[in-house]
C-alpha cells in the first residue's frame, strides 16, 4: 500500500506525525525550499507507506514508512538520486542518503554512499532532524555531482565499464558474406 506525491506540501503530515502539529508548517516550509533547490525542481517524488505508519512491535529492522526522493540521474539501468525517509529504527528517525545504483558482480540494486539519521521523537528533534537533513541534501545539491560512477569510485564499488556499452544494443555480427 502506497499513496504518492510529488510535492511534500500536498502530504497529509497531520496523520504522519500525530501530535507534532505545532512544527509541521516549519516542516513544510523546510522541505519545500529543499524542493525549490534548482537541481531539485520536477525531480522530486514521495511515497508514503500508511500501513507502516506505527511503529513496529517488537523487532529492530529499518522501516521506512515516507520516503522523499530526488533523481538527478536515471538510465533505468543506472541511477543516482538523493533520499529522505521517515522510519522506525526502532524509534523514530529521519534520515538523507545519496543512492547509486549497483554494479556489483551479485546485484544489490542500489548502494547509499552517504547517510545520515537523526532521532526525531519529540517536537524539538522533528525540526532539528529536518533542518539537518534538508541542508545536508541541500549541500549535495549544490555540489551539481550527477554523474553516479565518480561516487561509487568514491566508495570503492565497481562500475559499468562503460555508460555506453551498458546501453548498447547487441552488435549485429555474423550476418556478412
Ligand atoms: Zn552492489
Amino acid at each position: 500500500m502506497v499513496e504518492q506525491s510529488g510535492s511534500f506540501a500536498d502530504l497529509s503530515l497531520e496523520v504522519m506525525l500525530p501530535g507534532h502539529e505545532s512544527v509541521l508548517d516549519e516542516l513544510r516550509r523546510l522541505v519545500t525550499e529543499l524542493e525549490a533547490h534548482p537541481a531539485a525542481t520536477g525531480r522530486t517524488r514521495w511515497n508514503w507507506f500508511p500501513n507502516l505508519m506505527d511503529r513496529p512491535a517488537g523487532g529492530d529492522d529499518y522501516v521506512v514508512y515516507l520516503v522523499g526522493s530526488i533523481t538527478l540521474f536515471s538510465t533505468g539501468v543506472d541511477w543516482l538520486d538523493v533520499e529522505l525517509h521517515l522510519a522506525w529504527d526502532p524509534h523514530r528517525v529521519v534520515s538523507a542518503s545519496v543512492n547509486v545504483a549497483c554494479w556489483c558482480s551479485e546485484n544489490h540494486n542500489q548502494h547509499s554512499v552517504h547517510q545520515s539519521y537523526w532521532a526525531a521523537e519529540t517536537d524539538a528533534a522533528l525540526v532539528e532532524a529536518f533542518t539537518e537533513a534538508t541542508a545536508v541534501l541541500t549541500r549535495f545539491l549544490d555540489s551539481t555531482r550527477t554523474d553516479p560512477d565518480d561516487l561509487r569510485t568514491a566508495a570503492g564499488l565497481p562500475n559499468p565499464r562503460s555508460h555506453a556499452e551498458a546501453g548498447r544494443p547487441a552488435q549485429d555480427a555474423g550476418s556478412g558474406a
